[in-house]
């Protein structure tokens, strides 16, 4: 329908201006309808008409008359005689009313008698009357703003705070996105303007980011009641709706530091506007109209009352080019409409889209309301009746669509900022979504100007040396209370970011756990309820913890660690000496030595050179004698081990070396005995019966346990690991309980239980016990990783600027100096120093002195091979002495080898010779004798 009246008029235009004869009339009237509260449209109205009659560009020929009337709310039959009435005297347009029920009545007998009805109110309905066009920003247009800007917020979860039903139109946008959840409330009051109840229920659960849609004259009252019941700190964030809330006194709500947003469709600072709001105020001056103060200031229907005249002014000034125009009576009981209106309304909207073709119907006027020429569409490819000459009004682009909706307007994001006022964070528009200009480096500046000189309150809870009381003789007073490292370290940020802080303790002295309903205690429970804008003490980063609130950068690493009592110094044992050898060393040694004396008596045996005459004097000796029987060998060996000698020695080649290696490995054993000896005689030994916590979980002697509700039994409580699941099932099952209230409580408790309590605890908790308690001493390593930070409460606007203080404190090794004073000097650090501790002596087992035995072996092997050659070279040399076969030379040799019982050889006589040429060296004899075999 409306394309349809757009193209219809198309043509008629272009005729009409070929044959164009200027005449409109000298004074033109435009009806003003207004309600009896839309005193500041009416004055908009004035001088909005008196502005376009001051331009003589525009209605160069005509001045403009603006007839005002009002028109009350419940009496349609009086309204409609009204407008009637000004029908009557030949109006060129009716401007207003703002009220719903009498514009859709005025809309009606306009769009009869084709009057163009301009508004410029909110209207949620999908289409526009043909007669009428609104320059109000269409609802859904809205809701897609706020569903921008909120998205880029980031928020999910808020609450929707809307006073009548419409709202929930321009709201639809954000009940329909997925990643939001909204609740929605509409605004009741108990009493007349209270509506602390509902804001008292908004806090209760503990939702910070609100949008609030209500009208501007009840959102002050709003605001103010939810600043009295605390829901305006600068946790919470506020999402205005109104387009006007420039107009809001912010004094009672800007010093709560609260985050708001909103929106503008004006710019209320522009020298523009604030040029137009001086002319209303000379204007009524002059008429000695008083009014008050508020008055004088623009809102936003305002601002689109003066546009929409100087729009309408425009277009009729476009239109008497191309007609004839002129302005009678019209009666809304006749039938004749004015047969204008409809190219009147349809400049309206072509204006404010026409192409910019200076030889397009119809030529541009010059105009001093500003024009400017956008080729730029964005995300749409421009048709040529999109390109346009743009007018700018107060409300900026005025443009329209075929359906006679305001397209293509920008919005400004405002914000409230440190300085207490709105300040515009960035820009809005359909196409381009929500855009922010603010960046990353004003927006920590913003927060850290925020932070300056603010007293941020610190919760905490007692713990060594994390925050304890400071000792004086004295009773001391507020922060004096506390000492400690943390105490020290939140002073250093707040002398770095420049703020105050005060020291709380918790009152139920808990860090923060969940109970069964999931509610929070401690200090994290104060953080949500806003009590207080940090916490500090040994409070580690949990995944739960941090759900629920924030955490800053860390500032200390740990891991979870027992601490157990020292055992007490062991009486030295009657057998301590054999402690430097590991009882496998010694059996392999045994065993070595039963082998290796084996070998040489085998050995013997098989060469040659070991029998010998047992008589020396005895110059042809008839037998020959082996010392090394089986005894004598176990004697040399033993002899030897213990380097005492023996009073044989060994003359073969083979038994030589078997002899040269058990010395080698007697040297290295006695040697590798001799040193560990003496540091198991000198250390003392210190034996914990427990070495980490796969021991305690073996165990059941020494009870264990932790800190309750603590993040060390709640890694025990969550784990799956399974040692650390049996020791929870040990620890829970356990009675009286092996949990304590404090780390304190259990450092107590291990020091009275003599090694039968040991308690998990955080590692820099035990660096620091130890220090102090000579009895205590960590066992193990850690069981876990974890970091401590400062916590805040949820989407505080402090947390990053807090991280970067810590940071910087750990960067210039402020937080390194602290630890050292809390943990080594302060508070008698030091006192169990005792110098390097004595490298721990363990006997020597396998793995230090294996290779020893390998030498033996290989030894052993070289031997063996070598009394072989030794054994066949002498079967060789009797096979050719006595010309027998040296197979079976080495069947005698062998059969007397192993016959063990026989340590006599008899000497056997070279056939044909009475005696040996030399008798002298056993050399001989083995070369020259033979035996004759054993003796049968
Ligand atoms: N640092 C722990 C916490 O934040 C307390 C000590 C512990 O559980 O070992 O809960």
């Amino acid at each position: 329908m409306k394309s349809n009246v757009w193209n219809t008029a198309a043509l008629p235009l272009v005729l009409l201006y070929v044959l164009h004869v200027s005449a409109l009339p000298d004074t033109i009237t435009i009806g003003g309808i207004f309600g009896s509260q839309d005193e500041r449209q009416k004055i908009a109205f004035r001088y909005a008409v008196e502005a376009v009659n001051r331009d003589r560009s525009i209605l160069s020929g005509s001045r403009l008359i603006g007839e005002e009337i009002e028109l009350s709310n419940d009496d349609s039959f009086h309204a409609s005689k009204k407008v009637c009435g000004l029908l009557r005297r030949g109006v060129a347009a009716i401007f207003g009313p703002q009220s719903e029920d009498t514009a859709n009545h005025v809309q009606s007998i306009c769009d009869t008698l084709e009057v163009p009805h301009i508004e410029m109110r909110w209207d949620y309905k999908l289409t526009r009357a043909d007669y009428s066009i609104n320059l109000y920003p269409h609802p859904s247009s809205l809701g897609k703003a706020y569903h921008s800007v909120l998205l880029t917020l980031g928020w999910k979860k808020f609450v929707i705070l809307y006073e009548d039903n419409e709202s929930l139109v321009r709201m639809q946008d954000l009940l329909k996105e997925r990643d939001f959840l909204p609740i929605v409330r509409q605004l009741q009051e108990t009493q007349p303007n209270d509506y602390r109840p509902l804001l008292k229920e908004i806090k209760r659960a503990q939702i910070t980011n609100l949008v609030i849609d209500v009208s501007a004259e009840k959102l002050p009252i709003v605001l103010r009641q939810a600043a009295q019941i605390g829901l305006m700190t600068e946790y919470h964030h506020y999402f205005i709706t109104s387009l006007d809330f420039h107009l809001i006194d912010l004094e009672d709500i800007k010093y709560g530091g609260t985050n708001i947003s909103a929106l503008q469709l004006i710019n209320p600072w522009s020298p523009e506007l604030l040029q137009v709001v001086e002319g209303w105020r000379l204007g009524e001056l002059r008429f000695s109209r008083l009014h008050p103060q508020e008055l004088m200031k623009m809102t936003t229907e305002a601002a689109l009352m003066y546009d929409a005249v100087q729009l309408f002014a425009r277009a009729l000034a476009n239109l008497d080019r191309a007609n004839t125009v002129d302005i009678g009576p019209l009666y809304c009981e006749g039938d004749k409409p004015w047969q204008h209106g409809n190219s009147l309304i349809n400049f309206m909207k072509w204006y404010s889209s026409r192409p910019p073709n200076e030889n397009s119907y119809p030529p541009p006027i010059n105009t001093p309301y500003r024009t400017s020429y956008n080729y730029s569409m964005p995300r749409r490819n421009p048709s040529v009746m999109e390109i346009a000459a743009q007018i700018f009004g107060l409300t900026g682009l005025i443009k329209f669509d075929a359906q006679g909706f305001r397209t293509e307007f920008q919005l400004n994001i405002v914000e409230m900022d440190q300085k207490e006022t709105l300040k515009k964070v960035g820009t809005w528009t359909l196409y381009g979504g929500a855009n922010y200009t603010r960046n990353q480096v004003e927006e920590s500046d913003a927060v850290d100007t925020k932070l300056m000189n603010k007293t941020i309150i610190v919760t905490t809870a007692l713990a060594s040396p994390y925050t304890m009381l400071a000792e004086n003789s004295t009773a001391l007073l507020g922060n004096d209370r506390f000492e400690g490292f943390c105490v020290d370290l939140v002073l250093e940020i707040a002398k770095l970011k420049k703020f105050n802080v005060t020291f709380q303790l918790v009152a139920d002295g808990a860090y923060g756990s969940k109970n069964e309903e999931g509610e929070w205690n401690g200090m994290i429970r104060e953080l949500l309820d806003h009590r207080a804008d940090m916490g500090i003490v040994d409070f580690t980063i949990t995944f739960e913890r941090e759900e629920a609130v924030d955490f800053s950068m860390p500032f200390m690493n740990l891991g979870i660690s027992i601490i157990y009592k020292k055992p007490q110094k062991k009486a030295p044992s009657l057998f301590s000496f054999a402690s430097p050898f590991s009882l496998d060393v010694w059996i392999y040694m045994a065993t070595a030595y039963l082998g290796v004396s084996v070998l040489l008596f085998i050995l013997a045996r098989m060469a040659p050179d070991e029998w010998d005459c047992p008589y020396p004097c005895i110059e042809e000796p008839e037998e020959l004698e082996n010392s090394f029987t089986l005894p004598d060998c176990l004697w040399f060996m033993i002899g030897t081990f213990l380097c005492q000698g023996a009073d044989i020695a060994p003359r073969a080649v083979s038994t030589r070396i078997v002899a040269g290696i058990w010395w080698f490995f007697t040297l290295i054993m006695i040697s590798s005995y001799t040193a560990n000896l003496a540091a198991f005689l000198t250390v003392e030994r210190m034996d914990a019966p427990i070495t980490g916590a796969e021991d305690l979980a073996k165990q059941t002697k020494i009870k264990y346990g932790s800190k309750a509700g603590g993040s060390t039994y709640g890694f025990f409580k969550e784990s799956n690991i399974e040692t650390y699941k049996k020791m929870w099932t040990a620890m829970s099952n356990a009675r009286p309980t092996v949990f304590t209230k404090s780390n304190d409580e259990g450092v107590q408790r291990v020091s009275k239980a003599n090694g039968a309590y040991a308690f998990l605890m955080e590692s820099s908790s035990i660096e620091y016990e130890v220090e102090r308690r000579c009895d205590l001493m960590p066992i193990g390593g850690l069981l876990d990783s974890k970091s401590y930070g400062i916590a805040l409460p949820p989407k505080s606007p402090y947390t990053g600027a807090i991280s970067s203080a810590i940071l910087r404190l750990k960067e210039n090794g402020k937080i390194h100096e602290l630890k050292k004073k809390w943990w080594k000097e302060k508070r008698g650090g030091g006192r169990c120093k005792t110098g390097p501790a004595p490298p721990p002596s363990a006997e020597l087992g396998l793995a230090n002195v294996g290779g020893v035995f390998v030498v033996v072996t290989a030894g052993s092997v070289i031997a063996v091979f070598v009394a072989c050659c030794e054994f066949f070279w002498k079967a060789r040399k009797l096979a050719t002495y006595e010309g027998a076969s040296f197979s079976k030379e080495l069947m005698e040799e062998i059969r007397f080898s192993l016959s063990f019982g026989e340590n006599e050889k008899p000497v056997r006589k070279s056939p044909g010779s009475a005696r040996p040429t030399d008798t002298d060296s056993s050399t001989i004899y083995s070369q020259s004798y033979g035996y004759t075999g054993s003796k049968k």
